[in-house]
């Protein structure tokens, strides 16, 4: 709803996507006076567009803590959040099995709900018990998480915009900000914008999303940089941010068409492949390597597959800026035959429609959620976001000057001090 700007508010948040409204809720429950301003509306960015899934299997101990934390938040707002707790399923060949036996593991420890499956007859004992028909070869690891699961993206961003309003936070969509005043320390006195300039009288979030690099450069900040390596070296010149494009589509089937053995709507399925990938028709589509994820939708079969690196120089607007390849519909639906049988000949279902977007990912891959200015605080999840719904708590936490634990490996800092991430042997950025 459009709505005059007011003259001042003490913490402005920049973005209407899942890490405004998580932090703007937040500091609402907390007392805080909370404005968040968005150049378009609620849900407009990638939050609104996201496939939606909700899954703790990530490689990296930081990410698969703050990860454990989201996923607590989605089941507790469960319902306002249109989050269906379906759980997760993620399948690999050989190169994958350390990888997840890893995360099982550490999924044990901090208590996360999950079975491990490995060796190729296991998986497909436990693959079939699940679906009859699962077919998928060559597959020799199967992690497969209880908790987590999807939700739907703008319902969820809806619901988490009232439970901010709920709380006392406001919203105002239509205002884009332009530019910023700043002190001669560096901190915003405040915010320019389309209607108007506002004073600031505590912090301001900015939470813009994959329209961080022209948020980036207004903070005056780096659009590139060295890099320390975790052995003492110097990367040097990388570039901060990289666009991807997550090439999504929908099989025009009822998302029953999905539902487990036992009537139940299935998990996220998950599946990275060394196999062969052939049509229906026997063509061979890909002898590379090869991943998928899908899941039932409002009203068909969702997921993703092939991501397409665009380059450091991207015009994010309009968003989203493109569409699939030519090939991708028939290589997702393909793929999903590859798996189950009930999608037999069923590639012609493939509807191209407005999923899929863009996202900025960081330097070494993961967010950066850190203060970037005396009283700017910035959430760059590098595409990992929708999911992390515990960020926005955790900002709110450190912006009244407390200390998370869970945010902490997500500093900038860590590009100079060489404590990055560990790195899996997924072919994806975001694993
Ligand atoms: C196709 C696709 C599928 C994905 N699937 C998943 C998934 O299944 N699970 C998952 O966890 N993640 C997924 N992601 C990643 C996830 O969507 C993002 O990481 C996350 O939504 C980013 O949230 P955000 O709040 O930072 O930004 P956004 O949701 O992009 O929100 C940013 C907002 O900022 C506003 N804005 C921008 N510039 C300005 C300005 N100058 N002034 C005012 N407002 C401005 C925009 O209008 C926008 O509404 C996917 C991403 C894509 C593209």
């Amino acid at each position: 709803m459009s709505a005059s700007l007011p003259a001042s508010v003490d913490y402005l948040v920049i973005g209407a996507g899942v890490h405004g409204l998580s932090t703007a809720r937040s500091l609402a429950e907390r007392g805080e006076e909370v404005l968040v301003i968005d150049k378009s509306k609620v849900a407009a960015g990638a939050s609104g567009i996201a496939c939606g899934v909700v899954r703790n299997n990530y490689y990296q101990p930081a990410m698969a803590e703050l990860m454990a934390a989201c996923v607590e938040m989605w089941e507790a707002d469960a319902e306002v959040l249109n989050y269906h707790s379906s759980g997760y399923i993620a399948l690999g060949p050989e190169s994958q099995r350390g990888d997840l036996e890893e995360v099982f593991e550490r999924q044990q420890r901090i208590g996360y709900d999950s079975e491990l499956h490995t060796g190729e007859a296991d998986v497909m004992a436990h693959m079939k018990t699940l679906y009859p028909d699962w077919r998928a070869p060559g597959l020799t690891v199967c992690l497969h998480e209880h908790v987590g699961g999807f939700a739907f993206n703008k319902e969820s961003m809806h619901g988490l915009a009232d439970l901010g309003r709920a709380a006392g936070a406001s919203i105002i969509e239509g205002v884009e900000v332009t530019g910023f005043v700043r002190d001669g320390s560096g901190a915003v006195t405040s915010v320019q914008t389309s209607s108007g300039e506002i004073a600031i009288g505590k912090e301001v979030v900015v939470a813009v999303g994959p329209w961080i690099a022209g948020m980036w450069e207004m903070l005056e900040l780096p659009d590139r940089l060295d890099v320390r390596q975790p052995d003492g070296s110097l990367t040097e010149d990388l570039p901060m941010w990289t666009y991807w494009y997550l090439q999504e589509g929908e099989l025009g089937l009822p998302p029953e068409t999905l539902d487990t053995a036992a009537g139940k709507p299935s998990p996220v399925l998950h599946v990275d492949s060394d196999a062969p990938l052939h049509a229906d028709d026997g063509t061979l589509i890909t002898d590379e390597p090869w991943g998928v994820y899908f899941k039932p939708d409002r009203k068909s079969v969702q997921g993703g597959a092939a991501p397409i690196q665009l380059g450091t120089e991207f015009d994010v607007d309009p968003y989203p800026t493109g569409t699939v390849n030519d090939d991708f519909g028939q290589m997702w639906a393909s793929s999903l035959s590859h798996c189950l049988e009930r999608f037999e000949g069923t590639s012609s279902k493939f509807i191209d429609t407005r999923s899929g977007g863009v996202g900025a990912f960081t330097v070494d891959n993961f967010p950066v959620f850190d203060r970037m200015a005396p009283n700017v605080f910035v959430a760059a999840d590098s595409n990992h976001g929708y999911k992390m719904l515990a960020v926005g708590r955790e900002i709110a936490s450190v912006l009244v000057g407390e200390h998370s634990t869970l945010l902490a490996p997500f500093s900038y800092e860590r590009f100079s001090t060489g404590d990055l991430h560990p790195v899996s042997n997924s072919p994806y950025p975001w694993s």
